[in-house]
């Protein structure tokens, strides 16, 4: 049986995905913040799916604790088979007003525990020659975004180390996949200080992680979630990146 690390599984799309995994017959490591909603997901999945799932409560944002969860995964004789790169917050405002200290938290954790968790669990499916890698990117990668600004370069950085990697590893037979949600339900939104009701209509986190799951079990390399976002993305490439700011940016109002 598989075993899959999901991060950010407290809420939102790392928690559906866990269900959708769990379903599908991995056993489950999920870490987050929030020990005790990590605690109630495993409770009940275990007692829904008869999967093992252990939990790991630890803050991603700071730089010494992706050591800390790859150490207790040892420690507890655990092999990653897939990794899901998924916890992430973004901020909603002007780059001149947003607190750098928030910022920073958000950066470390969107951008260097990704790629320190990527590392350390590539050079383990390097010694098996096996293993599949899956980082949560956005639709916000593909352009510059005003009063979004660090948060979607920070997912630009996810979408473009993903399709690098995914080439540099493809002999070693490791897979690589970079998912592109756009706005979707879940607490993104309220966490990012969004108003308003961009986010009413949008697919539920439950959709997402039934897309992250299929787009994994077709090998995709970088996959967009819905028809208009895969729209949206592909016209970035004939656009001129001022107007796309710009249109962006008016989109942000
Ligand atoms: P969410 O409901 O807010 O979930 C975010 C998850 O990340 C939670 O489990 C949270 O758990 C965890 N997290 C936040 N800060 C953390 C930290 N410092 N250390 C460890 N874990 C932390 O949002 P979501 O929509 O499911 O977001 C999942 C991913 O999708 C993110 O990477 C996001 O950028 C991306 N995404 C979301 C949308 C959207 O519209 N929802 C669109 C595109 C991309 P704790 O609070 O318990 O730590």
């Amino acid at each position: 049986m598989k075993t899959v690390l999901i991060t950010g599984a407290s809420s939102g799309i790392g928690k559906e995905t866990a269900y959708v995994y769990a379903k599908n017959n991995y056993n489950l490591i999920l870490s987050a913040r929030r020990k005790e909603k990590l605690e109630e997901i495993k409770k009940e999945i275990e007692e829904k799916y008869k999967v093992n799932v252990a939990v790991f409560a630890l803050d991603l944002s700071k730089l010494e604790s992706v050591e800390q969860l790859y150490g207790k995964i040892k420690e507890a004789n655990l092999t990653v088979d897939i990794l899901i790169n998924n916890a992430g917050f973004g901020i909603n405002g002007f780059f001149k007003d947003i607190d750098m200290k928030q910022e920073e938290s958000m950066l470390i954790l969107n951008i260097i525990s990704l790629t320190k968790l990527t590392k350390l669990f590539v050079k383990d499916m390097l010694e098996t020659q096996s293993g599949h890698i899956i980082n949560i990117a956005s639709t916000a990668a593909f352009q510059g975004i005003p009063k979004f600004a660090s948060y979607a370069a920070s997912k630009s950085y996810v979408l473009n180390f993903s399709e690098a990697i995914a080439q540099e590893l493809k002999t070693d037979n490791i897979k690589v996949s970079v998912i592109n949600p756009g706005a979707t339900k879940s607490e993104f939104a309220e966490s990012a200080g969004f108003k308003g009701n961009t986010f009413n209509k949008a697919p539920s986190s439950k959709e997402l992680a039934e897309f992250i799951y299929n787009s994994m079990k077709k090998g995709k390399l970088s996959a967009i979630h819905g028809f208009k976002n895969k729209i949206m993305a592909f016209s970035t490439r004939l656009t001129p990146r001022n107007l796309l700011v710009k249109i962006a940016g008016k989109m942000m109002k």
